[in-house]
């Protein structure tokens, strides 16, 4: 890879399902010459959604990443999943991203799942342009895609282009900057572009959104540059594309705004602008600024820049086995990653060698012998590293913050058929959760039953068919239930004194004092507040394994606890008695002691909901969220849909696609992600057990 890392652009695809992204990923494969006949979705034949499952249903689910050059760059796409039972999937790949491009349905504008994705990119200071796409479509509108992505997204929108025609007429864009008209072959997908004068009947339109364009631009601009140029553009003098464009980049790069440009990926219309506009626009790993991680040590804050000279950190956002054996998906922050190197990880700490690098290309790849701060690539064989995980130099230690995923609420039930697929079994689920860290499993000590979890419906159906198709494992397989959890109503105090005399007449002896009390977030927390005199520091650990470990099963139904924190108030120790097993036991007759008086209740999980439904059938559908108790918070009309959000506890759920599809005659749609885990009402309870 000879560009220079100002050439590099680090991107993902924001979408929502459906709205166009392996299309529109196929047609930039195409036109810049990766692929030869660009791939069709419905055909099942594109290069980024490999997978036989997202074959079958058309959808990409790994962050499978692609690299291809484009003029003077080199754009490294990070596939983003389109679906929220993957968030922990889209996040993953967000931490590894410079820019996103948000890709919109022309007809239906912002949808649930682009917002969750483009809300977690902001978050994460992801600078974004969007693209509207379906333009060709029937009831496809610009101006009203542009709306929602104000209204729903608060974004600064600035449109670069306005289309020329719509739906069927569709047959072009008209670009603001250079004000010319741009229209695209027929021919070999769109290859060619004729740039041409603006024609008469855009011409009117096209100059006064220029004119808000440069409005827009000086107004969010700012500085010296804009200054001059403002002067200018009060002279009355033109201002040169070049100008407008290296503002647009500045207050882009500053998430300050969010260019427009449209299109229709499937007529190969307004694909190599956008491609253009990820090198103008989106930030090269050097424009970013120094990537913040911690000594694992010392817990000190420790900075690297994106420059390939530092001392080498990396992350590795995914894992993923294939048919070549396991590969590591890494984006390398600083320093230089070369072929035979020895690299530290330091959560492991251990070492390991880098044997090969692969460019990234979906199921094909190439060798390579460096990976240069700001570049994304692939090695193998590392034998201790994880997804998530920091790779560095061993001198100079440097750990990124590891990802907080949500808690699963689903899980299901997996029997192998004989004993001899046991072993293979377990083999198989240590690979998958070392790929997906949403995916959990474990064996249920009373019944010997293995219980998979995971983030939602879908995704244990994807793991199920990774399991049987593809790993070849015979097991049956149970029906998805939700994960329930157990947590506290009440705040309250516990006491445990741990005293014996072991018989070779060694006497161990703890007390621990502590509190626990509900929290809204889904984990189980622990904080110390005693003072060393009570519990010294050396016996911390052990106290707050006793007490956490004891929260793994409640008293109601033994399930894990949740929404729960453990705060160590106090104890007493003893200078030869005390060892970490005495500490570790009175901790958890503390935490059982507490726990009698805080009054535990069953949790069920509870999902944010976005439910699209024809207007005609609102009424239908709102008696039947109803009836799976759901709230509904918010109802918003848009084009002719009923927009209903809210929440709704996971129970009533499972199957709701299919059943919403035929009371909407195949029209409405429904989103699902983990919002909280809330008490089950006991009415519900004692219907489910009694
Ligand atoms: P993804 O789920 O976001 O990856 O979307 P796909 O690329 O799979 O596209 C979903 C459907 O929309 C497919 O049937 C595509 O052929 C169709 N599609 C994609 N882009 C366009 C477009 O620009 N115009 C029209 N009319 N259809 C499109």
């Amino acid at each position: 890879m000879a560009e220079p890392s100002s050439k590099t652009r680090n991107i993902g695809i924001i979408a929502h399902i459906d709205a166009g992204k392996t299309t529109l990923t196929e047609r930039m494969l195409f036109l810049s010459g990766h692929v030869h006949v660009p791939g069709e979705v419905d055909e099942g034949t594109t290069v980024t959604d490999w997978m036989p499952d997202e074959q079958e249903r058309g959808i990409t689910i790994t962050s499978a990443a692609v690299t291809f050059p484009w003029k003077a760059y080199r754009i490294n796409l990070i596939d983003t999943p389109g679906h929220v039972d993957f968030t922990a999937e889209v996040e993953r790949s967000l931490r590894v991203l410079d820019g996103a491009v948000g890709v919109f349905d022309g007809v239906a504008g912002v949808e649930a799942q682009s917002e969750t994705v483009w809300r977690q990119a902001q978050r994460y200071r992801i600078p974004r342009i969007a693209f509207i796409n379906k333009l060709d479509r029937v009831g496809s509108d610009f101006y009203r895609a542009v709306k929602s992505l104000k209204n729903r997204l608060q974004a600064d929108t600035l449109i670069l282009q306005i289309p020329m025609g719509s739906e069927g007429g569709f047959r072009g864009v008209v670009d603001l900057l250079t004000m010319k008209a741009l229209t695209f072959s027929e021919k070999q997908y769109g290859a060619e572009v004729a740039v041409g004068d603006v024609p008469d009947d855009f011409a009117e339109e096209a100059q006064a959104a220029r004119e808000i364009l440069v409005e827009r631009v000086l107004e969010t601009a700012g500085g010296e540059e804009a200054d001059r140029i403002l002067e200018r553009w009060d002279r009355g003098e033109t201002i040169a594309s070049e100008d407008l464009k290296s503002l647009i980049r500045a207050a882009c790069l500053r998430s300050a705004c969010t260019p427009v440009l449209c299109g229709s990926a499937l007529k190969n219309k307004g694909v190599q602008p956008l491609l253009d506009a990820i090198g103008d626009y989106l930030p090269a790993p050097e424009d970013l600024p120094p990537v913040k991680g911690f000594h694992p040590k010392t817990g000190k804050a420790v900075k690297r820049r994106p420059d390939p000279k530092e001392h080498f950190s990396a992350l590795v956002f995914k894992t993923a086995f294939e048919q070549w054996g396991e590969i590591s998906f890494l984006r390398v922050y600083s320093g230089t990653m070369k072929r035979g190197q020895t690299v530290f990880n330091p959560a492991k700490n251990k070492s390991e060698r880098i044997q090969r690098i692969w460019s990234i290309q979906a199921n094909r790849r190439t060798e390579i012998p460096e990976l240069k701060a700001g570049e994304i690539g692939t090695t193998g064989g590392l034998r201790f590293t994880s997804t998530g995980e920091t790779l560095c130099d061993r001198k100079h230690l440097i750990l990124f913050e590891s990802m907080v995923f949500p808690s699963p609420v689903v899980s299901m039930a997996v029997e192998p058929r004989s004993s001899s697929e046991k072993d293979k079994l377990f083999d198989v689920l240590k690979k998958l959760a070392h790929e997906d860290p949403t995916f959990t499993w474990k064996t249920d000590e009373d019944t010997g039953q293995i219980l998979l979890s995971g983030m939602g419906e879908l995704h244990l159906e994807v793991l199920k068919n990774r399991m049987i198709r593809d790993f070849k494992i015979d097991a049956r397989v149970g029906k998805p239930r939700v994960s329930y959890r157990e947590g506290v109503v009440r705040k309250a105090r516990g006491e445990g004194r741990f005293q014996r005399t072991s018989p070779s007449g060694r006497n161990q002896f703890a007390e621990v004092r502590l509190e626990i009390e509900p929290i809204q977030e889904a984990e189980v927390r622990f904080v110390n507040d005693a003072s060393p005199d009570e519990v010294p520091p050396a016996f911390v650990d052990a106290v707050k394994e006793g007490a956490v470990g004891a929260a793994w099963s409640g008293p109601v139904m033994g399930y894990p606890m949740s929404r729960l924190l453990i705060r160590l108030t106090g104890g007493t120790f003893h200078q030869t008695d005390s060892t970490e097993p005495a500490f570790a036991a009175a901790a958890r007759l503390a935490f059982e002691d507490a726990l009698g008086r805080a009054q535990a209740r069953l949790l069920e999980p509870v999902m944010k909901f976005e439910a699209h439904v024809p207007e005609s059938f609102r009424g239908s559908v709102i008696h039947d969220l109803q009836g799976r108790r759901a709230e509904i918070h918010d109802v918003e009309r848009e084009s002719g849909m009923d927009i209903l959000r809210g929440t709704v506890p996971l129970a009533g759920m499972f199957g709701y696609t299919g059943d919403l599809r035929s009371l909407t005659q195949g029209r409405g749609t429904c989103s699902l992600e983990p919002y909280e885990y809330a008490p089950l009402p006991e009415t519900v309870r004692k219907s489910l057990f009694g």
